[in-house]
């Protein structure tokens, strides 16, 4: 399973740890006891469910140090390392066995891994990081970064057996900010900073209801992301967490989003700086915005887009990017339907449905009478059907009758400024945040400029 398919909409996801830390940050902020902030935020994170897990990745090469001080007491030969990455559709052992190590060796050091259940062989991703040390032919050890917070070891047992521990290292949280021009994919862009698949897709499921990813942007439009980082005691970044904030200044739109969690019903979403949620009825793009390269114009994906003839939106994108339900509702079908190839149609409240055609498949279980979420993947795309190449057809309907879906004025979610309280509270996190999207990057920069700042 890709980080894509097990993505929900900002809603959906579970509400995490840090707006528990931010608040603290804020409650400091208020009190104008900056000097403190460093202090508290570091003591209220472990409590938060984020932290807990996000004790972490002993890098590497401590473990070559292990294995070489080992190593020095009772062998001779020579103690090769060697380090790589697992491919698509490798096994963990044909990584290590790829690494140096018999094969043999290799299974009887994974099983003393799976048999701990500190890692689940169904679910390696490609791009997993292995590191063995082999000497005279036989592997000694062997280091794996299980995820992007763990590092796992496992050395032989004096009894010949093989031993695997978790290695864990201090978290230090920080934040990271990446701000470009659109070069035709935002994607490119942001990882090309140092962002991840992850932070991205967060950014465009928070634009998805606003904007078409395929027509609605231009030239010269700009975009920000400002997310979590981890570095551990070395000051090495680990891995990325939330994004805080995301931004599109562009021609078509003007917009800027916080992820926050309104305390009074913990349901977390992206809100704009009027305290407008970013969640609408439908979603203007029902697909993984990330991978979709914006057309320019119609240049490069001479797709129709609305027409008079046509009563659909097409979405050019790889084979296989996931296909979001536009809105919450019910699947009326599943299957082939002629020219539209694999077809899905999902029946809303207030005489809404929505259908999506040439998917290349469903998502697994997916059947008519099913309850499916906004944001929930339902589908990939694909060419089946009259189609000339891979893409999503998109059409909504009001009552039965095509409309065109880039122009309809659809119910909005959640505005705070409704509840003065709760504007107040968002409020006071936002400008919390914007203090540290000012700053400059690294946690002690942060705290630092954020002392500055709230200093009365
Ligand atoms: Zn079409």
């Amino acid at each position: 399973m890709t980080q894509d398919e097990a993505h929900l909409s900002p809603a959906q996801r579970p509400k995490n740890g840090l707006s528990q830390g931010m608040k603290s940050l804020i409650v400091l902020g208020v009190l104008g006891s900056a000097s403190a902030i460093a202090g508290l935020v570091m003591a209220g994170r472990p409590t938060s469910p984020i932290l807990q897990t996000a004790e972490a990745a002993t890098p590497l090469p401590l473990a070559a140090r292990l294995v070489s001080a080992i190593d020095m007491t009772d062998a001779p030969a020579p103690l090769i390392k060697a380090d790589g990455k697992l491919k698509r559709n490798e096994t963990l052992t044909g990584l290590v066995t790829r690494l140096g190590a018999p094969a043999g060796e290799a299974n009887a050091a994974l099983q003393a891994v799976y048999s701990k259940d500190l890692i689940d062989h169904r679910r390696l991703r490609p791009g997993l990081e292995a590191e063995t040390f082999v000497s005279d032919g036989h592997l000694t050890a062997l280091s794996i970064k299980a995820d992007a917070g763990r590092s796992l070891l496992v050395t032989r047992t004096l009894e010949g057996g093989w031993q695997a521990t978790e290695l864990n290292a201090k978290l230090t949280p920080s934040y990271k900010r990446v701000e470009a021009e659109i070069d035709g994919s935002i994607y490119n862009a942001a990882l090309k900073l140092g962002a991840d698949d992850q932070q991205v897709v967060d950014f465009a499921s928070a634009f998805a209801y606003d904007i078409d990813f395929q027509r609605e942007i231009h030239p010269g439009d700009r975009f920000e992301i400002f997310f979590e980082t981890f570095v551990d005691e070395r000051g090495t970044p680990v891995r990325n967490g939330e994004v805080l904030y995301a931004a599109l200044d562009g021609k078509a739109l003007k917009r800027g989003f916080y992820r926050y969690t309104p305390s009074d019903d913990g349901v977390a979403d992206y809100f704009d700086e009027k305290g407008e949620s970013a969640t609408k009825f439908l979603m203007k793009t029902p697909i993984n915005g990330a991978r979709i390269s914006s057309s320019f114009g119609t240049r490069r994906h001479p797709i129709s887009g609305y027409t008079r003839l046509h009563k659909g939106t097409d979405f050019a994108a790889p084979t296989g990017t996931p296909v979001y339900a536009a809105g919450s509702g019910t699947v009326q079908r599943a299957s082939w339907n002629g020219g539209y190839g694999n077809f899905i149609k999902i029946r809303h409240t207030r005489g809404y449905d929505t259908a999506y055609a040439h998917l290349s498949r469903y998502a697994k279980g997916l059947k008519p009478g099913m309850k499916v979420r906004q944001g929930e993947v339902i589908g990939y795309v694909g060419s089946t059907g009259a189609s000339t190449g891979p893409h999503l057809h998109y059409e909504v309907y009001v009552d039965g009758k095509p409309v065109n879906a880039m122009s309809l004025k659809l119910p909005t979610g959640r505005k705070l400024a409704e509840d003065p309280a709760m504007l107040a509270e968002f409020t006071s996190y936002k400008d919390s945040i914007d203090v540290l999207r000012r700053g400059g990057n690294g946690p002690m920069a942060q705290l630092a400029r954020a002392e500055v700042a709230v200093s009365p």
